[in-house]
């Protein structure tokens, strides 16, 4: 298999168009069953990458994902992240803020959900929908409650990103590794997934009313994409565009993609110093005398 990760990076302090980004691209598994094995190759990489991580307990791993509705972000956080031990990961998923959470500055509730050293955090959307479906649909920004004079549109989203990026890069400089995917679906495909969620039954909850809505603003949203990837890639969070038409072959670049990012940390378990291998080795000396009996 031959993912090169850098392919789908965005580069930072470039304008970014979304039209040249493709949705599909050629897989890198040839059938379904060699899916499964590369996949299944990876996540068992990733499973010792997240000991590892917990042992070393010195960096913090943010893993962003953003997406048009049934673009799968659900399925590919379900897939990748299937063989990391519960204990060392966390997800949230960001929906409506609610009254108290609107109350605050808009990275305040995502600031709370942030991951402690050792951890994997996840953030199945997350402070990005501020700049994405608030600038969709403006009027949520004057339901947030601040003073007029910051509701101007022409400096608003600008003022957002550089928050943004701020954070990013406060939190990278205090040992949180931030990487961010966009799932890049076409219109067509999610026509598709729709029409898929509607005939099949078991998938009818799946679909909301306002997933159609939000559709109807498919433009908006991929100009709202486009400009805040362009604006919020920055060499320590950097943006990945992934082709999300092929599920399958969409989380094998995500794995890839996180794999990578442990590896660069070099990390090593903690070592064992001379003084505490003799304290070690006297109590084994002792379990050992005990006998199987206990005492
Ligand atoms: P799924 O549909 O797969 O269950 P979802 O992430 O689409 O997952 P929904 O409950 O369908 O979850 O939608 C959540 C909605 O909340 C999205 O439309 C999203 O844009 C919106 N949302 C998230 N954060 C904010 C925010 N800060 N301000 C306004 N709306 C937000
Ligand atoms: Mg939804």
């Amino acid at each position: 298999m031959k993912i090169n990760c850098a392919d789908f990076r965005v580069s930072p302090g470039k304008k970014l168009e979304l039209r040249k980004w493709p949705t599909r691209v050629e897989p890198v598994y040839k059938s379904k069953k060699a899916y499964a094995k590369l996949l299944q190759a990876q996540v068992e990489e990733l499973s010792s990458l997240q000991r590892l991580h917990y042992a070393y307990n010195r960096y913090a791993v943010l893993l962003i994902f953003q997406a048009m509705d049934a673009a799968g972000k659900d399925g590919a956080i379900r897939h990748v992240m299937s063989g990391v031990n519960p204990q060392g990961c966390q997800v949230y998923s960001f929906k409506h803020p609610s009254a108290t959470e609107l109350d605050h500055d808009f990275l305040w509730r995502t600031t709370q959900a942030l991951p402690e050293r050792g951890r994997i955090g996840i953030f199945n959307r997350s402070y990005y929908e501020e700049v994405l479906v608030v600038r969709v649909h403006p009027e949520i920004l004057r339901t947030q409650g601040l003073p007029d004079r910051l509701l101007d549109e022409k400096t608003v989203w600008k003022e957002r990103y550089r928050s943004i990026v701020d954070l990013e890069n406060h939190l990278h400089r205090n040992g949180t590794r931030i990487v961010k995917f966009f799932l890049h679906l076409s219109q067509e495909e999610q026509r598709k997934r729709f029409l898929d969620r509607i005939d099949e039954p078991e998938k009818n909850w799946k679909f909301s009313l306002a997933d159609i809505e939000e559709r109807k603003c498919w433009k908006r949203y991929m100009q709202a994409y486009e400009t805040c990837l362009g604006a919020t890639s920055t060499r320590t969070a950097p943006w990945y565009v992934v082709p999300a038409d092929d599920k399958e072959n969409a989380r094998l670049i995500i794995a890839q993609v996180i794999v990578d990012t442990f590896k660069a940390l070099d990390m090593h378990y903690p070592e064992t110093g001379a003084g505490r291998r003799r304290e070690l080795l006297a109590i084994r000396r002792e379990l050992v005398r005990e006998g199987p009996g206990g005492r």
